[in-house]
């Protein structure tokens, strides 16, 4: 089973959407291992978004994601991370396809409601920057088996 993690963007909880959001991952048969509401600090934002460093929309982007709280999260089921991935849709919110979430609640390249960890490494290193490893927790959700027969 893969973990990988999610942020509930501020645009998000701004917008009361994290609930609608969070039913969405559930009802696909992902579990929810850790789960909190913060204030992310410029110096957290900007570890988090090290790759994009320097380019045009860093500053801006570290605005945003400080801006107002997130939920960050980790979930955890079969291939969670591409499949996280393909419900988010693409990065801009005009292009991505409609039934993802960000084609059905995005029309912003910035603002696009939801982050996803984008490898096996990604999600390692995301989920070691935002949860102690006490706070990812390991249960058996109740009918696991009628969600993935482990095939
Ligand atoms: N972003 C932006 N302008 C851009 C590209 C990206 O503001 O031109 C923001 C957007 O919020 C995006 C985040 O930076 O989700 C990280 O970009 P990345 O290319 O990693 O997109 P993602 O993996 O989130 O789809």
């Amino acid at each position: 089973m893969q973990k990988t993690l999610i942020i509930l963007k501020p645009d998000c909880v701004q917008r009361r959407l994290a609930g609608e959001i969070i039913a969405r991952f559930e009802a696909k048969g992902l579990r929810i291992a850790a789960l909190k509401l913060i204030q992310v600090d410029r110096a957290l934002g900007e570890k988090h978004y090290a790759e994009h460093a320097g380019k045009p929309f860093f500053e801006g982007l570290i605005d945003f994601i400080t801006g107002g709280p997130v939920v960050v999260g980790v979930l955890e089921g079969n291939e969670a991370i591409s499949v996280v991935r393909s419900m988010l849709g693409a990065t801009n919110g005009v292009a991505a396809a409609p039934g993802t979430i960000r084609g059905d609640f995005s029309i912003s390249k910035q603002n696009n409601l939801v982050h996803g960890s984008d490898s096996p490494e990604s999600a390692t290193r995301e989920i070691a920057l935002w949860f102690k490893p006490g706070e990812v927790v390991d249960y058996t959700v109740a009918g696991a088996q009628w969600v993935f027969d482990g095939a």
